[in-house]
C-alpha cells in the first residue's frame, strides 16, 4: 500500500492548489486523478484577477492561451450594457495541466471508488493510505459520497445544468458576451473568445426551473447558436455540445470531518449568480492546505457567495435577486 501524509482526490484547480501549498510546507502529497492530464474540463474558462492573485500567477508568466477583457457585454432582452471590469479567459485544457505541473506533486492516474477511515488514517481503494484526505474531485467526488453525503446533503434547488463547446474558431469579435434569461432560459448563455484561435460557447440554467418549464437545454442551444449565426458571431454547421451539471453555493455546513476535507466543486462552492467556480476552488484549496499545515479550523466564511464581476451595478442586483427567488 502506498502511504503519504496527504492524498488529494482530484487534480483540478482546487486539488492542485491545495497540493502546491502542502508541498511547500514539506508534506508528502499524492494526487489521484482518474484522467490523464492535460484533460478536457467543460468550462467557459473565464478567470478573475482575484483567482490569479490567489494563485500568485502573473499573466506575463503564464505560457498558454490568455486573454484580457476590460469590459463585458451583458445582454438582457432589449437592453445591452458593457460595464467596465477586468476579466480574463484561459483554456482549462492548458490551465489545469499547468497548475498541476507547477504544484510539483506526484500524480497517479487512478479512479477512486471507496474511502474509509482506519485507525485515524484514511484508506483509499485498499491501495493508498494517508493522514489527511482532501476531496477535490468535483460534483461526483468519492470523498463527498463516502464521508460527507449524510452530513452535507446537496440542495437540489441549487443544481445547474450546462451545455457547452470549445473549439478552434477564427473569431472576429474579441468581446466576451453574456445573455441573461434569453428566450426564457433560467440562467445565461456565453460567448468567450480565447487566445490562439479558440472559442467557448455555452449556456446553463437552474435544473429544477428548466424541468418545471418542461424546457430542454438542447432547445435553448439551438436557439442560441441560431442567434450567434444571425449576429455573425459564430457560424458552424456541426455543433457537438457536451453537458455537465454542478452545484451553486448553498449552506455548505460540513466541509471537514476529522482530517478529511472538501474543496471546490466537491463542496459545491460556485457562486450563486454566475456559477463561477475556479476562484472558489482555488480559495478553498488554499484554506484547506493552511488548516492542514497549521492544524487549524477550516472555514469557508471568507469565500463569497457571489461573483465580483457585476459589482454593485443594477444589472448585478437584478441577477442576484432573480437567483435568490
Ligand atoms: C459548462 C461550465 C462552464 C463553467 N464556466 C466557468 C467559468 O467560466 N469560470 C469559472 O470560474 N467557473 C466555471 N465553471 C465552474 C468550474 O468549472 C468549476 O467550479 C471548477 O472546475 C471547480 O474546480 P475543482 O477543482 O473543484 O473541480 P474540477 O475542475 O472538476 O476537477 C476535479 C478533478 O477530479 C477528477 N475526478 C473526478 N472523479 C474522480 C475520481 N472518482 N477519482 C479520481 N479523480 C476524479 C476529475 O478528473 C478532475 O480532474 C463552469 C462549469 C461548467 C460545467
Amino acid at each position: 500500500m502506498r502511504t503519504a501524509d496527504a492524498v488529494i482526490v482530484g487534480g483540478g484547480p482546487a486539488g492542485s492548489t491545495c497540493a502546491w501549498k502542502l508541498l511547500d510546507a514539506g508534506l508528502d502529497v499524492l494526487v489521484l486523478d482518474k484522467a490523464t492530464f492535460p484533460r478536457t474540463k467543460l468550462c467557459a474558462g473565464w478567470v478573475t484577477p482575484e483567482a490569479l492573485r490567489d494563485l500568485e500567477l502573473d499573466p506575463g508568466d503564464y505560457p498558454h492561451s490568455f486573454m484580457t477583457f476590460e469590459a463585458l457585454r451583458l445582454h438582457f432582452k432589449f437592453l445591452s450594457i458593457a460595464p467596465r471590469t477586468r476579466q480574463h479567459s484561459i483554456r482549462r485544457f492548458e490551465f489545469d495541466d499547468f497548475l498541476l505541473q507547477r504544484a510539483g506533486a506526484e500524480v497517479v492516474e487512478h479512479k477512486v471508488k471507496s474511502v474509509r477511515e482506519e485507525g485515524g488514517d484514511y484508506v483509499i481503494d485498499d491501495a493508498f493510505r494517508c493522514r489527511y484526505l482532501v476531496g477535490a474531485a468535483g460534483t461526483a467526488c468519492p470523498v463527498y459520497r463516502n464521508l460527507f453525503h449524510d452530513s452535507n446533503p446537496r440542495a437540489s434547488g441549487l443544481q445547474i445544468a450546462t451545455l457547452e463547446q470549445e473549439f478552434a474558431y477564427d473569431w472576429q469579435d474579441p468581446t466576451c458576451h453574456l445573455w441573461f434569461f434569453d428566450g426564457g432560459l433560467p440562467g445565461y448563455a456565453w460567448y468567450v473568445p480565447k487566445a490562439n484561435g479558440h472559442i467557448n460557447i455555452g449556456l446553463g440554467g437552474i435544473a429544477y426551473r428548466l424541468k418545471a418549464q418542461g424546457g430542454h437545454l438542447r432547445d435553448y442551444w439551438r436557439q442560441f447558436t441560431a442567434k450567434l449565426g444571425k449576429r455573425g458571431l459564430v457560424r458552424c454547421d456541426d455543433y457537438r455540445p457536451t453537458g455537465y451539471s454542478y452545484y451553486l453555493r448553498g449552506d455548505v455546513d460540513t466541509v471537514k470531518i476529522g482530517n478529511a476535507y472538501l474543496v471546490g466543486d466537491a463542496a459545491g462552492l460556485a457562486t450563486r449568480d454566475m456559477g463561477e467556480g475556479i476562484g472558489p476552488a482555488v480559495a478553498s484549496g488554499l484554506l484547506a492546505a493552511r488548516s492542514i499545515v497549521d492544524e487549524a479550523e477550516y472555514s469557508l466564511a471568507g469565500i463569497g457567495d457571489f461573483s465580483d464581476l457585476l459589482g454593485r451595478s443594477t444589472a448585478g442586483e437584478k441577477i442576484r435577486r432573480w437567483m435568490l427567488r
